[in-house]
């Protein structure tokens, strides 16, 4: 009974953290890769949002996922925006290792959620969708090309390219340097 009990939970929980992709955008290859949901369940599941949604309509995304870090580093703001998202996972336990195969576990994708939530409170203006944001997550905690590292100067975090020898020190400072450049808040 209590097996059964348990099953139920951890299937309830799958089809809230669904809902909660659909509503953020998630394509429905990532929505398969963090649930384990079919992609059949998954439009069905799409089309049940939609009918009891009343807002705003979410956009279904078609296409391949967000693949390049250079997206994180089209302007001051991307990187400032990308190093608070890669300190809030930090502080949520969620770079502490690569991402499991063949897929993460649903109480972390349930997390990962909580944290891109909490980043959207934080940053008004959002320019890190939840795809690039994922991406960004499975990266970081591999800790190979890119890192979340120290700035030298300031000691905030930020998000590193280790194989570029510049820059070495974070958008902050870096934008601080220029004349009349003052980073936006975030
Ligand atoms: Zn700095």
């Amino acid at each position: 009974m209590r097996i059964t009990d348990c099953r139920y939970d951890r299937d309830r929980l799958r089809l809230t953290v669904a809902y909660r992709l659909i509503a953020h955008e998630a394509r429905t290859q990532t929505i398969r890769h963090c649930t384990g949901l079919s992609g059949d369940r998954i439009r069905k599941l799409y089309r049940h949002y939609m009918q009891g949604q009343a807002g705003p309509r979410v956009r279904r995304k078609r296409g391949k996922s967000p693949r390049q870090m250079s997206f994180f580093r089209r302007s001051v703001e991307h990187e400032l925006q990308a190093a608070t998202f890669g300190a809030l996972l930090r502080c949520c336990g969620l770079l502490g290792r690569p991402q499991r195969l063949p897929g993460p576990r649903i109480e972390e994708v349930a997390r990962f959620c909580d944290v891109y939530e909490t980043f959207l409170c934080i940053c008004p203006a959002p320019l890190i969708t939840f795809e690039h944001a994922w991406y960004l997550g499975q990266v970081l905690a591999h800790r190979d090309e890119f890192v979340l590292a120290r700035c030298p100067d300031c000691h905030a975090l930020w998000v590193r390219d280790t194989l570029d020898i510049l820059p070495d020190n974070c958008a902050a400072c870096r934008a601080a340097r220029l004349p009349d450049a003052a980073p936006e808040d975030c």
